[in-house]
């Protein structure tokens, strides 16, 4: 079972410590700021690689989201119009995860 940890800067290392020495392991899932997306062109499935627009939009979707961000991405090979919504990351920490160790 894997269980998601919320914890504070303050208390983090003394609850990490405390987990890694009742046995269990420590998995740390750390998720880039500004990030390479790809995706297939509508028209002609080529592939267009787009970089996020800032730190804080790094899912790129097909459909707008509440906060999302419009961009029309014209494909460098059919030169057709490609619209992409970047949204915004839950969350800049990766997620922690403690499992019990074997
Ligand atoms: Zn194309």
């Amino acid at each position: 079972m894997v269980e998601i940890v919320r914890v504070s800067r303050e208390s983090f290392p003394t609850l990490v410590e405390g987990f890694l020495r009742s046995g269990y392991r420590l998995q740390l899932a750390v998720s880039a700021l500004t990030a390479k997306r790809k995706f297939g062109c509508d028209q002609c499935g080529a592939t267009i690689e787009v970089w996020s627009p800032d730190d804080y939009r790094g899912i790129l979707e097909l459909k707008a989201g509440p906060e999302s961000i419009e961009r029309k991405i014209k494909c460098p090979q059919c030169q057709k119009e490609n619209i992409r919504y970047w949204s915004k990351v839950t969350s800049l920490q990766g997620p922690l995860y403690l499992e019990p160790g074997e």
